[in-house]
């Protein structure tokens, strides 16, 4: 009988690499509600339409890369690809645009995209994601960059780069497509074959080709920098003004322009040295058509995603994984002890310590052997004479020190207990 694995492109995160992704999630819920983001959670597919109409059908994700399915009831559905169409869409059901001038928003969650499998690329992967609806203030771009920067610094990355541009107004990027497939055309047939097709249904994106000899014919390409109206130029400049005010490097990269259509103004991507091909791990901008696209009232917005995988691959180059601590090994042999071993567990935890429960029955000697290996602060000892006495026996593994207490005194002494494991933590073990 053949074994059933995982299916391509997804993994099972086990326990060793979780503690990762919870440090993650939890430095992410506190840089952002300082920041008065507050988390949404939407569903994890939605009607097909929604992307289509969201992210357009020329991007590569939606021609390519959904994972689109016709449920019981013959309706068209998509497992979301990423978070903002969602977001949006529950933005513009719930009327939160009444609520208030500005929604600062964030959410974590699987993504599923229909790509080849590699390094810090999968076909379920995570993003966790800000977005900032109702204002078109320059500030907001900054904002949403500034926390993308704390939330990468608090997680303890570096060599960051932020690559920043413009791609102006939509009246702004009609006419630069126009610059744009005049100067290509010529080259038509000495594009890679991505390329060409990209020439008539989405001509920006071809600034994004990784082919070599289309990269060369881009060389001396018109940039998006002389088709900005002047108030785009002028809001593109404010932006990176206030970037400067904040102390953030930038490179500004005339030819980063986002895969998504309902880009406006600002697009950003944060790229890590420390990632081989796979380099950006955070990515983002400003989508002022978007609202309106789904239904809502014209709202301007600005936001960004991030790919946890690559996230968690940075850290664990950074960190070693932390053993986790134990407060208590309960340990046991006799049935009445064993049977008063799995009362004094229950005490421990409702007494708010840690506290594992040895279920082997095997000789005192393996059980503290265990106890040592799960880096226990202490044992809790019971064998036949502590089940006929009602005590236990409190062994320090540090220093050995072991005395009998009541079980019935473990609530009262529970305090100077949870000093005397807090202490022993701070000094070194002797083994
Ligand atoms: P790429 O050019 O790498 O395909 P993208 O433009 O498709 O990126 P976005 O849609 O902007 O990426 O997603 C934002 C971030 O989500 C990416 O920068 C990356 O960190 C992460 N991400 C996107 N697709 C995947 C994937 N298939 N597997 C893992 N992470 C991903
Ligand atoms: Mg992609």
């Amino acid at each position: 009988m053949s074994l059933i694995q995982v299916s391509r492109g997804t993994r099972d995160l086990l326990p060793e690499e979780i503690q990762y992704w919870q440090q993650i999630e939890a430095i992410a819920r506190e840089v952002f509600s300082r920041a008065t983001y507050q988390e949404i959670r939407t569903p994890i597919f939605e009607q097909t339409d929604l992307f289509e109409r969201g992210m357009g059908e020329a991007t590569d994700v939606v021609s390519k890369e959904m994972y689109t399915f016709q449920d019981r009831g013959d309706r068209s559905l998509t497992l979301r690809p990423e978070g903002t169409a969602g977001l949006v869409r529950s933005y513009v059901q719930h009327n939160l645009y009444a609520q208030g001038e500005i929604q600062r928003l964030w959410y974590v969650g699987p993504m599923f995209r229909y790509e080849r499998p590699q390094a810090g690329r999968q076909r379920q992967f995570h993003q966790v994601g800000i977005e900032a609806l109702g204002s078109a203030d320059p500030r907001a771009d900054a904002e949403v960059i500034a926390i993308a920067k704390d939330l990468l610094n608090a997680i303890g990355l570096e060599n960051l780069r932020l690559e920043f541009n413009s791609i102006g107004d939509r009246q702004d990027r009609l006419q630069y497509r126009e610059a744009l497939v005049a100067f290509l055309t010529p080259y038509q047939n000495d594009l890679d074959p991505d390329s060409q097709e990209r020439l008539t249904r989405n001509p920006l994106r071809i600034l994004d080709t990784k082919d070599e000899k289309t990269q060369d014919i881009l060389q001396n390409v018109p940039s998006i920098h002389d088709h900005l109206s002047p108030s785009s130029q002028k809001r593109f400049e404010q932006v990176q003004q206030l970037l400067t005010d904040l102390g953030i490097d930038y490179n500004i990269n005339a030819k980063l322009v986002r895969g998504l259509d309902y880009y406006t103004h600002t697009v950003f991507e944060i790229q890590s040295d420390d990632l081989g091909a796979q380099a950006t791990v955070c990515a983002g901008g400003r989508y002022d058509g978007l609202v309106k696209e789904l239904g809502g009232p014209e709202t301007p917005a600005v936001g960004w995603a991030s790919g946890l995988e690559r996230l968690v691959i940075l850290m664990q180059q950074l960190q070693p994984p932390t053993a986790p601590t134990l407060d208590f090994y309960v340990v046991s042999r006799g049935d009445r002890a064993e049977a008063q071993a799995l009362k004094v567990a229950q005490t421990l935890r409702q007494l708010r310590f840690s506290a594992e429960l040895d279920l082997s029955g095997s000789a005192f000697g393996k059980q503290f052997k265990r106890a040592d290996r799960k880096g226990a602060a202490a044992c809790l000892v019971l064998g036949d004479a502590e089940a006929e006495n009602l005590t236990v026996q409190l062994k320090w593994l540090a220093s050995g020190e072991q005395r009998a207490i009541g079980q019935s005194e473990l609530p009262s002494l529970a305090d100077e207990i949870r000093q005397q494991i807090e202490a022993s933590r701070a000094l070194p073990r002797v083994d």
